[in-house]
């Protein structure tokens, strides 16, 4: 099992702005990252990777010789007013003695990391990088930004033969010069959510609406989800990560993922203004980390309010290194209607290029508008060198720091010694298991009960258990007593009813079956059972991911479970190995990870592999599943479902 790599250099530190004190720029967004980072032992547990500098050739993987020299000439320039009267020449720039050299170093760290994940040395990584890079262009320094760190990262890893790349970029400014670089590139999906209300949040530019989707052989590779509104949610950002970036991503199937991770948009930021909490950046890890077998390096971008600045930063590390993601401290709810607006502009413009999104059913009629309320004279060409973010009165900020305090007080980080309970009728499983050399116990046959208590005493992470044929009576004492909320997801792939079963708990059930008829489904309160169709050999691993993130997902956050379940009756194999990875994977997500998996039959043994795998090593499988189908009637049940169930589930409740 390969690890976890960390890159940082503490001279990251060491520059500063010599004319604004109050510069939200500052060393702390680097020292407050990597002590949070350290005080919750992470730094300890991943490797770490010695830094370096990039070379000038690599610089040229995404700068000017002009602009590289232009920040050459300010090294170790000891005349303040020289360096004051250059930053008024870039928007939001300043320059310091140590910056070239702190440039180079984070460009360089990017671009090493990133190469210790493609080559496979690591399983992914996190680069606690400063100056940040997303907004500096090809010939421009910009935004606090020198060199494009991700951008860097990324032509190095397309030159060693990395075919598809998907860069998310959370950080909430619009990063331009990420977009700019791979705009007419197909092998590049840049994908950003960012303010822009209406093209009047920095930095203003038409460019950073929906509507611009790449160019030439790019088109359709380039999404923006402009935030029209401040204090979007929790509930905001994972709608449009469940309901644009899931769906995409998967058909797009990334060989890599690089998320430029800015912590602007938690709760506190001056610069961001938004209302998420550090654990939604757990979450959106998670999900990042779904896309490419688990080959994922973030790269610290922005964050201005120290608090949730190094809180968000050390949960997305956190979920690198395989914990699970903490509960979100809010109810999931109806995203705000602007990002109501947002995801259908999307959807409809993007809709010609990705066939997941012509599966979904939403008035094909409905036409995308762009809003422009911004300026409407030409961009500045000298900019003011101080702080453009004023400071804030301290009482201001202790109301932030209080409401901080009390998530990160009541956010359980839960961490188990021993990652999976297994238990198998069969002992070649069990031996099989072995020989993968995983960390984990081993239950006797048929110890569901033992299973789940184990997990709730968080002795293990999540249990795996393997059942022979028509022991459904086995799992009555499934009764779960000690957990209060439960997902139950069940699929069964011979053309017999699946076994209704109670739960003495709160339970949100959802199953599956073929059927050689019409595909239907059947709804109730606590309930959602759909027959697909499907004939001899068909997989359905396309319907099933269309139903997670249109509901299983969606409504499982809303429900708020302490424990998932997932049974699958394996006799013909209904759906692929990797599918059953991909499902335990992206389900683990709920419910701090708390999650058991029960495979009856015999499972084929990559069944039992990639579950493990997704389970134990946080890496679900890779090229994952045939992610779209051309099966239209079962992608209409799913459609039928959610606009029944809308009425009841606020999260899908968009009228
Ligand atoms: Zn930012």
């Amino acid at each position: 099992m390969c690890s976890t790599g960390i890159i940082y250099d503490v001279s990251m530190s060491n520059y500063h702005c010599l004319w604004d004190p109050d510069y939200t720029e500052k060393p702390a967004r680097f020292t407050r990252v990597l002590e949070r980072c350290q005080s919750l032992g992470l730094i300890q547990r991943c490797v770490d990777l010695k830094p370096r500098k990039a070379t000038n050739a690599e610089l040229q993987l995404g700068h000017s010789q002009n602009l590289i020299d232009i920040l050459k000439s300010t090294s170790n320039e000891t005349n303040v007013e020289k360096l004051k009267e250059l930053s008024t020449r870039y928007d939001c720039v300043y320059f310091h003695p140590n910056i070239y050299e702190l440039a180079c170093l984070a460009a360089g760290c990017a671009i090493e990391l990133t190469d210790q994940v493609i080559s496979g040395r690591l399983r992914n990584g996190f680069g606690i990088l400063r100056p940040p890079g997303h907004h500096a262009m090809f010939d421009d320094f910009c935004g606090y930004c020198y060199f494009n760190n991700v951008v860097l990262a990324a032509r190095h890893s397309l030159n060693s033969g990395v075919k598809r790349i998907l860069i998310v970029d959370w950080d909430v400014h619009h990063g331009q010069g990420t977009q700019r670089a791979f705009y007419d590139d197909p092998r590049v999906v840049y994908f950003s959510i960012h303010r822009f209300e209406y093209g009047t949040f920095w930095p203003e530019l038409p460019e950073s609406d929906f509507d611009h989707i790449g160019e030439g052989p790019g088109t359709g590779f380039n999404v923006n989800v402009p935030l029209n509104r401040d204090k979007n949610t929790d509930t905001d950002y994972m709608s449009v990560v469940l309901e644009v970036l899931l769906p995409l991503a998967m058909e797009f199937e990334p060989e890599l993922v690089l998320v430029s991770a800015g912590f602007d948009p938690a709760f506190g930021c001056p610069e961001g203004e938004q209302n998420v909490s550090p654990a939604a950046f757990a979450h959106m890890m998670h999900l990042c980390n779904s896309f490419a077998g688990g080959k994922s390096v973030a790269f610290m971008e922005g964050g201005y309010f120290m608090t949730s600045h190094a809180e968000g930063a050390a949960l997305t590390l956190k979920t690198l290194l395989g914990d699970p993601c903490p509960k979100l401290p809010e109810d999931f709810t109806t995203p705000c209607p602007e990002i109501r607006d947002a995801i259908l502009n999307i959807k409809t413009t993007l809709r010609p290029f990705w066939k997941c999104f012509q599966k979904e059913d939403y008035d094909v009629k409905y036409v995308a508008r762009t809003i422009w309320k911004g300026r409407t004279e030409p961009v500045p060409t000298v900019f003011d060198p101080m702080c453009p973010t004023p400071p804030r009165p301290k009482e201001f900020e202790q109301v932030f720091e209080d409401q901080l305090e009390q998530w990160i007080s009541s956010t359980e980080l839960r961490k188990s010694k021993i990652k999976l309970g297994f238990s198998s009728f069969d002992g070649r499983f069990v031996d099989h298991m072995w020989s993968l050399a995983h960390a984990m116990s081993v239950f006797k046959n048929g110890q569901i009960n033992e299973i789940l208590k184990a997990i709730k005493d968080d002795e293990i992470q999540s249990g795996l258990a393997v059942l022979p044929l028509g022991t459904f009576e086995n799992l009555n004492p499934l009764a779960c007593q000690d957990f209060k909320r439960v997902i139950s997801i069940n699929i069964n792939d011979h053309f017999s009813h699946v076994e209704d079963y109670s739960l003495k708990s709160d339970a949100l059930v959802f199953s599956f079956q073929p059927t050689n008829q019409k595909p239907s489904y059947e709804y109730t309160k606590s309930t959602l059972k759909f027959q697909f169709h499907s004939i001899g050999d068909d997989k359905i691993d396309a319907h099933l991911f269309h139903a997670l993130y249109r509901l299983i997902l969606p409504l499982s956050y809303e429900f708020g479970p302490d424990l998932v379940v997932i049974r699958i009756v394996q006799e013909n194999h209904w759906l692929t190995p990797k599918c059953h990875g991909m499902l335990a994977y992206l389900m683990s997500i709920l419910a701090q990870g708390r999650i058991l998996v029960l495979l009856q039959g015999q499972p084929e043994i990559k069944t039992l592999e990639y579950t493990a795998e997704s389970l134990i090593d946080w890496q679900p499988p890779k090229q994952s599943i045939n992610a779209v189908s051309e099966n239209a009637s079962n992608y209409e049940v799913v459609e039928s479902a959610r606009q029944e169930a809308c009425s009841q589930w606020k999260c899908i409740n968009w009228h």
